[in-house]
């Protein structure tokens, strides 16, 4: 199955968002008969996330590009009898895969604790001196920018420097 969900829905994750509503990721899930008699599922998670920048404070998109194998299994017990327990996923109470809890736990777990910028392009520190260099607008990326505020702040960014 594939399947596209507003991260605005998965709740932990929306809390980190810097725009919930400029995110968004895809999810495709594949279900197989496991090694040990347990069903596996294979997932991949693609998107694009929109995180407050930690040197401009500004969003910036940070791309989800991963997949992630999980034994399903019914209980704890039944995870501590596995070889690598660690890639385990708990069934719900009715046996159910907790599908977006799933990809809310994988993308937490690997979201860079500080991201900053990769271009210093549109990237300006609140307390930034202005010497930096002219922007080269030929480097910026292809994807949309709908953060609101963004172009605001480097209205302002662009004032002071003059
Ligand atoms: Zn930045």
């Amino acid at each position: 199955m594939a399947d596209s969900i507003p991260p605005a829905g998965l709740p932990r994750l929306a809390g980190v968002l810097a725009d919930a509503a400029g995110s968004r990721l895809d999810v495709s899930l594949r279900l197989r008969a496991g090694p040990e008699a347990l069903p596996v599922a294979e997932l991949r998670v693609t998107g694009l996330l929109s995180l407050p920048c930690q040197r401009c404070l500004c969003a910036m998109p940070w791309a989800v590009d991963f997949e992630v194998t999980l034994t399903a299994v019914p209980d704890e017990a039944a995870a501590d009898g596995l070889a690598d327990p660690f890639d385990s996923v708990l069934l719900d109470a009715d046996g159910a895969l907790p599908l977006w809890s799933m990809v809310e736990d994988e993308i937490l777990a690997m979201l860079p604790l500080a991201p900053v910028h990769g271009d210093a392009g549109v990237c300006v520190p609140a307390d930034d001196d202005g010497a930096g260099e002219a922007v080269d607008q030929g480097v910026a990326p292809r994807v949309n920018r709908p953060f609101a505020g963004l172009a605001a702040l480097q209205a302002e960014a662009g004032r002071k420097k003059q």
